[in-house]
C-alpha cells in the first residue's frame, strides 16, 4: 500500500486533470482546490481510570457554494489534516456528480476506537461535538458516519448539539438510528449505489453481470453490503472478500451472508470455514475476476499493484482507493474504473433524503428511498458516460470531475465575490 501518497495531492491532481476539459478560469480553479477552512482541535477527555487523554481532531469545510458542507466523521489512528482535507474535497465533487444540493466537508479524530470503552468513546464523541457545535447545524454543515463511526456516534452528536442549543434539530447530522430520526435504507445506501454502478457499468460495456466473478477488498459497511447486494440482486458470484485480518477465497463463490455472520461472531473474516484458501490482500487485488470492488481505505491500489490487476472493471466503494499513478496505468491497460464520487455516492444521497425527511418531519418508506436513490445514481451514471464520450477524457474519473467541476464553478460564479 502506498501510504506515502498524500491524498490531498491526489485530489488536486484529479481536479487539474479534469480542468483541462472545463472552461474554468485559473483563479476560480485555485479556489476549488483548497478547503475554505479547517478546524483543528485537541480534545481532552477523561478516561475510565480517571486520567485525561488528548485526541487530535479535525473538521474541514471545503466548499459551500452548492449548499451546506456535508460529509462524514472518521475515527482512525491514521487520520491527518491532509487526509481530512482530501476527503472533504471528494465530498464536494461527489455531491456535485450526483447533483444534490450540498457542498463538502469531512471530519476525523485520531483514535483507534478498538482501544476504548463505549463510555470513553461517548465522552470523546461528545467532546468533539461540543467543539463542532458553533460550525455545524442543518443549514451550515451536516456530519455523517464514515470509517469506524455509525448510528451510535451520530445519535451522540445529535444529542449533544440539541442539548447545548436547547432545541430539536435532527437534520444537524445524518446516519442516525431510525428511532432518532434516521432514514430507512441509509445503512445499506453506500453498498447499494456500488451495486447500481456495477449493474450500469456492465450493461454500458456490454458485459453480463450475472455469474460475473467479484472480489471485494474491505468488509465494513460499504464492502459487506456491496458484496451482499451484487450477489443477491445481480446474481454475481462473489469469490473473494477481505478485511484487516486477511482475505478469503472460494472459486465456487462465497456465501456472503454466512461470511458476514462469521465476522459478526468472531470480529474477523480470517478462519471462515466456507473459504478454500486464505489469501493476502494483494492476492485479492490481483485475482483474475470480472469485477474488483476496493472498499477499504485510500491508496489501496498503487502503481505496482495496478500493473498486476487482472480485473476488467473496478467500481470504487472506498474514497480514493487508487493512487493517481495507478489510475494512469489502469487506463493504459484498458481497465474500466468507475470512480468513488459516483459509485459510493449512495451514502450521502440517502443522507440527503434523511435531511429532507427531518426538515419535513415526515418519513419515507424504504421502497421510496431505494427508488429515488436508483434514479439519482442512474441519471448521474448516464451524465458521466455521455460526458466521457463527448470529451477526450482518459477515464471515467476525469469525466466525473468534468461534470462536477462545471457545476461547482457555475455555483461559485453565480454567487459572485464577497467579501
Ligand atoms: N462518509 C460517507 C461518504 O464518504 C457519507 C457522507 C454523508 O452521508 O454525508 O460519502
Amino acid at each position: 500500500m502506498a501510504e506515502d501518497v498524500n491524498p490531498f495531492e491526489s485530489l488536486q491532481e484529479q481536479i487539474d486533470d479534469a480542468a483541462v476539459y472545463v472552461d474554468v478560469k485559473p483563479d476560480v480553479l485555485e479556489r476549488l482546490k483548497q478547503p475554505e477552512r479547517v478546524l483543528e482541535t485537541n480534545l481532552s477527555v477523561e478516561m475510565d481510570d480517571g486520567s485525561i487523554e488528548v485526541f487530535k481532531a479535525f473538521r474541514s469545510q471545503f466548499n459551500g457554494d452548492r449548499g451546506p458542507y456535508k460529509g462524514g466523521i472518521r475515527y482512525h489512528p491514521n487520520v491527518s489534516r491532509d487526509e481530512v482535507k482530501a476527503l472533504s474535497g471528494w465530498m464536494v465533487y461527489k455531491c456535485a456528480t450526483v447533483d444534490i444540493p450540498y457542498g463538502g466537508g469531512k471530519g476525523g479524530i485520531v483514535v483507534d476506537p478498538r482501544n476504548y470503552s463505549v463510555n470513553e468513546l461517548e465522552r470523546i464523541t461528545r467532546a468533539y461535538a461540543t467543539e463542532l457545535r458553533p460550525i455545524i447545524g442543518p443549514d451550515k454543515d451536516i456530519p455523517a458516519p464514515d470509517v469506524n463511526t455509525g448510528q451510535r456516534e451520530m445519535n451522540w452528536i445529535k444529542g449533544t448539539y440539541e442539548t447545548l442549543e436547547n432545541t430539536t434539530a435532527p437534520g444537524t447530522v445524518t446516519g442516525k438510528a431510525p428511532t432518532s430520526g434516521g432514514s430507512a435504507g441509509r445503512v445499506e445506501a453506500t453498498g447499494r449505489s456500488v451495486m447500481l454502478t456495477a449493474r450500469e457499468a456492465f450493461a454500458y460495456l456490454g458485459k453480463d453481470i450475472e455469474s460475473a466473478t467479484v472480489a471485494v477488498q474491505g468488509f465494513g459497511n460499504a464492502g459487506s453490503v456491496a458484496a451482499r447486494l451484487v450477489d443477491e440482486e445481480l446474481n454475481a458470484n462473489v469469490v473473494a472478500v477481505s478485511d484487516s485480518s486477511g482475505a478469503i477465497y472460494n472459486p465456487e463463490g462465497l456465501d456472503v451472508a454466512d461470511a458476514k455472520a462469521h465476522k459478526n461472531a468472531t470480529g474477523q473474516l480470517k478462519g471462515y470455514e466456507g473459504a478454500t484458501t486464505e489469501f493476502t490482500n494483494r492476492d485479492l487485488l490481483t485475482e483474475d475476476v470480472d469485477l474488483l470492488i476496493p472498499a477499504a481505505l485510500e491508496n489501496a491500489i498503487d502503481a505496482a499493484i495496478a500493473e498486476d490487476v487482472e480485473a476488467d472493471i473496478i467500481v470504487e466503494a472506498a474514497n480514493g482507493p487508487l493512487t493517481p499513478d495507478a489510475d494512469e496505468i489502469l487506463a493504459d491497460r484498458d481497465v474500466a474504473v468507475f470512480p468513488d464520487i459516483l459509485a459510493n455516492a449512495g451514502g450521502v444521497t440517502v443522507s440527503y433524503f434523511e435531511w429532507v425527511q427531518n426538515r419535513q418531519r415526515f418519513s419515507w418508506t424504504e421502497h421510496r428511498v431505494n427508488e429515488e436513490l436508483e434514479r439519482i445514481i442512474c441519471d448521474a451514471f448516464d451524465t458521466l458516460t455521455e460526458t466521457y464520450e463527448a470529451t477526450d477524457a482518459p477515464n471515467y474519473r476525469t469525466a466525473a470531475y468534468v461534470v462536477a467541476i462545471e457545476r461547482v464553478a457555475r455555483a461559485a460564479k453565480d454567487a459572485g465575490q464577497f467579501p
